[in-house]
């Protein structure tokens, strides 16, 4: 980070912003963005931050044949005292480490790259939309072999970069919509062995057949189903929770655990399990969740809630579950709109939290 080099645009050549309030997720770019080369022979280049450009690359490159790519989804918030906020980039960082690993793409310094995005945050900080409008900075690290040969083999070459851009609130507190969701255990997201647990592009391409499946049966996401059980495992691109009452009529929080390799570790997945352990009320705990057992809890008045968490929406309260030509119905969301207020408040720096990191 201290060897960066910086090539900004002048002020006349950058880009208009967008309206806060009509921000569409993905389709908005800040005016520069991060840029590091990479050689087996000689390591990674002097990382760069230079306005956003198209790239030029050779049709061989690995990227383009098998996929060798990977990503990261972070975000921005502007507090009330117009400071920048990042949230837990560390578990980001650690994160895009393990899925590099599990690319044969080279590994790196995640606090050295940090350093550099607060960087980049600084040059576009006009983008970073104020806190009024709900609305945040989406970042994209991504990392890709770049090697110009055909052979199935780890990339010899390989290129970093950071995009980013502004993007709107998935929905405001006060007009949280549960979604419904398309249970249909033809489609298999994940596998133990697989690579579900990294965020590897490659994960997804398979997955918009099944999204869109869902959307022309009237449902808004997928559930991910695994095995002859039914276990839950995600929500679209996001980690699950059930909140339920046991028998013996105590609480419990529960999601499926990381151990099979079937679940994305999510940041806003442990974070909401760590805040939600804070309260005290009620167990926290990660273990299978079937559908056989959602269909028990409801028919015994025992469900309380199903939601998705991830950084996009931080929570999505779930309406309905369409499963084996049945609609089950979850009940309205409740400790959800609590973890979420709490964990936006955060985000944004409303309330001090060590998860909360100032740039500059
Ligand atoms: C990114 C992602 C999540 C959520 O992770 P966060 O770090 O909380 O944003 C969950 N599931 C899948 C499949 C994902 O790709």
């Amino acid at each position: 980070a201290s060897d960066l080099i910086v090539h900004t645009l002048p002020e006349e050549k950058r880009a208009p912003k967008p309206a806060w309030d009509k921000l569409l997720f993905g389709h908005h770019c800040s005016d520069h963005m991060i840029k590091v080369r990479w050689t087996k022979a000689d390591g990674w280049d002097t990382p760069t931050i230079v306005p956003v450009h198209n790239f030029s690359m050779h049709p061989y490159s690995k990227v383009f044949h098998y996929a060798q790519e990977l990503f990261e989804g972070m975000k921005a918030y502007r507090g009330p005292d117009k400071r920048i906020r990042l949230f837990r980039p560390d578990m980001n960082m650690k994160r895009m480490r393990q899925s590099a690993a599990r690319l044969c793409l080279p590994d790196f310094d995640g606090d050295e790259l940090i350093e550099i995005m607060k960087q980049l945050l600084q040059i576009d900080e006009s983008w970073v939309p104020p806190i009024e409008t709900n609305a945040s900075m989406y970042i994209r690290p991504t990392l890709m072999g770049t090697e110009p040969t055909l052979g199935v083999q780890p990339s010899n070459e390989a290129m970093l970069f950071v995009v980013m851009g502004p993007v709107g609130p998935y929905f405001s507190t006060s007009q949280v919509k549960p979604v419904s969701l398309m249970a249909n255990p033809k489609y298999v997201r994940a596998w133990p062995g697989g690579s579900g647990d990294s965020k590897l592009g490659s994960n997804y391409a398979p997955t918009l057949k099944a999204q869109q499946e869902a959307l022309k049966r009237g449902h808004q996401q997928v559930l991910w189903l695994y095995g002859d059980d039914h276990q839950l495992t995600e929500i679209g691109t996001m980690n699950i929770f059930l909140f339920s009452k046991r028998r013996d009529g105590t609480l419990e929080l529960a999601t499926p655990p990381l151990t099979e390799g079937l679940i994305l570790p999510g940041v806003t997945r442990f974070s909401l399990m760590d805040l939600a352990r804070s309260y005290g009320e009620f167990d926290i705990v990660e273990r299978v969740i079937r559908m056989q057992e959602v269909e028990d809890l409801i028919a015994e008045g025992r469900l309380l809630e199903i939601f998705g968490a991830g950084t996009a929406c931080v929570v999505s309260p779930i309406g309905e579950i369409g499963f084996e030509g049945k609609t089950l119905t979850i009940p309205p969301p409740k400790l959800s709109l609590r973890l979420l207020k709490e964990l936006t408040d955060i985000q944004y720096g409303l309330k001090p939290h060590p998860w909360s990191v100032v740039v500059g």
